[in-house]
């Protein structure tokens, strides 16, 4: 029996005993997978909440071999725990690049198919799973079948977003893009209210890629206004790849330098000074998708308490609202946005839990502390009120009626794990909140 671990994931709350067994143990004796019950697949920890914490932790770590790579579609065949900066440090000097990366390069393929994530280019090439030709799935009862969008369709659609709790993803098929440049050509706008920033996204923007960093500090007539940062991969045939080594927090800030008042001043210096407009200016791939991996352990910066993060999408009617209602909030319970992020997504797919919709997401980073909680239960509210959807992979406190309300074919998903005994089987802290 193996000894339990503290775990937690990205946002170091809520924490978790578990059980730590390997995959690749299972994957010699599959019979073992029946006898446990609360289970989940355990990637690299890059979600923010409790989506993959339970009483046994499977862990990814040592399942990332490449099977094979075909250099003419660029298909890639890999075990799930495959980082995506492996990836990019395989591929992007051959030209080749993932078509969806999150905001980390240190998330695992099956975490990324896990929580079918989204990257700045949602608008144009829509959630990771639209990369996936296909995925082994181990189910219950030890079996591994082949899913795609023309065989076990169910199982594609309820593993794409589900959560890890269809089963083990063990190896996927993934497309990869064509690029020939290790930069990105990118442009800095700057708006001066939520309405601005709303209407540049939906006038202006046909750019490859687009982000807005928005004040969360500043009074709330203003509120919303952002650095809105847009680009496209460089045509220049530079492939020479050497990512820089990430640095250590420990290495150059003290915890307790990170709290309101240094935040805000952040935010105010960065909104008028860092966040100047510019054109066609030519900047690393590495800076512009994952600027926050330059520092390693950033999320230490937040303190033992740790942080969570509030991601919520609305649809286009009811964005402007949803998002002005939610800092109201904040300004009510007088806490502040560490780090704001916002978006315009393109069409939702036919995944069951997937999160994007048509419309604007903002996610908002808060340090865990007293008050932390009532705030986003008022932000559960606004979310329903607003017909919005929380984000399960950034979620560790939704309530049950926010998640019924925001995913329509929660009893579809349900119905199907109860089909292939995946609800005895495989559980999270999540599951068991929202009664999946
Ligand atoms: C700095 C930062 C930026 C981010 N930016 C974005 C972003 O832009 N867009 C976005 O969509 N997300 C973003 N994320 C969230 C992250 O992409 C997702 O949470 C992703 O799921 C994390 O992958 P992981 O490998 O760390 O998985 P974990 O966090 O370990 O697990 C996440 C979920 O995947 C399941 N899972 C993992 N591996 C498997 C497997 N092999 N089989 C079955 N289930 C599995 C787990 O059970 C769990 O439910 C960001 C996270 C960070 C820390």
């Amino acid at each position: 029996m193996n000894k339990k671990k503290t775990i937690s994931s990205w946002g170091n709350y809520p924490v978790h005993e578990a059980r730590v067994v390997e995959l690749s143990a299972i994957l010699q004796n599959l019979q073992t997978l029946d006898s446990e019950q609360q289970k989940i697949t355990f990637g690299n920890g890059r979600s923010y909440g409790d989506a993959p914490l339970s009483d046994t932790i499977i862990s990814t770590s040592t399942q990332n071999k490449i099977y094979d790579f075909d250099s003419d579609s660029g298909l890639l065949h890999c075990e799930s725990g495959l980082l995506i900066e492996d990836i990019i440090n395989q591929f992007l000097p051959r030209g080749w690049f993932p078509q969806v990366v999150p905001g980390t390069k240190q998330v695992s393929v099956g975490g990324a198919i896990a929580a079918d994530i989204h990257g700045k280019n949602h608008h144009k090439k829509g959630s990771f799973s639209e990369s996936v030709e296909s995925l082994t799935l181990v189910l219950p009862d030890g079996s591994c079948v082949s899913c795609s969008r023309d065989s076990n369709v169910d199982l594609f659609q309820a593993t794409c977003g589900g959560m890890g709790l269809t089963g083990i993803i063990s190896d996927v098929k993934l497309k990869l893009m064509k690029v020939k440049s290790r930069n990105v050509i990118q442009n800095v706008h700057r708006t001066s209210s939520l309405k601005d920033t709303i209407d540049f996204f939906m006038k202006k923007d046909e750019s490859d890629y687009s982000v807005a960093w928005v004040d969360t500090s500043c009074d709330i007539e203003s509120m919303g206004r952002a650095v809105i940062q847009t680009g496209a991969f460089a045509g220049d045939g530079d492939l020479d790849y050497h990512p820089k080594p990430a640095i250590s927090v420990s290495d150059f800030v003290p915890a307790f330098l990170l709290n309101d008042s240094t935040i805000s001043v952040f935010n105010t210096l960065y909104y008028n000074l860092v966040g100047r407009e510019s054109s066609n200016q030519k900047i690393t791939a590495e800076s512009f998708f994952f600027p926050l991996d330059k520092i390693r352990d950033w999320n230490r910066l937040y303190g033992d308490s740790g942080f969570r993060q509030f991601q919520v999408i609305f649809p286009l009617e009811s964005s402007f609202d949803g998002i002005k209602a939610l800092f109201k909030a904040m300004k009510k319970h007088e806490l502040i946005s560490y780090l704001a992020v916002l978006k315009l997504y393109g069409k939702q797919n036919e995944n069951l839990l997937s999160f994007p919709m048509e419309g604007f997401s903002i996610a908002m980073d808060f340090k865990n502390k007293p008050g932390t909680s009532a705030l986003f239960k008022h932000f559960d509210e606004i979310t329903t009120s607003y017909s919005g959807r929380i984000y399960l992979a950034k979620d560790a406190s939704m309530s049950r009626e926010c998640f019924e309300a925001g995913y329509p074919n929660a009893d579809k998903f349900r119905q199907l794990r109860k089909e292939y005994g995946m609800d005895k089987t495989f559980n999270s802290l999540q599951s068991k909140r929202l009664g999946l």
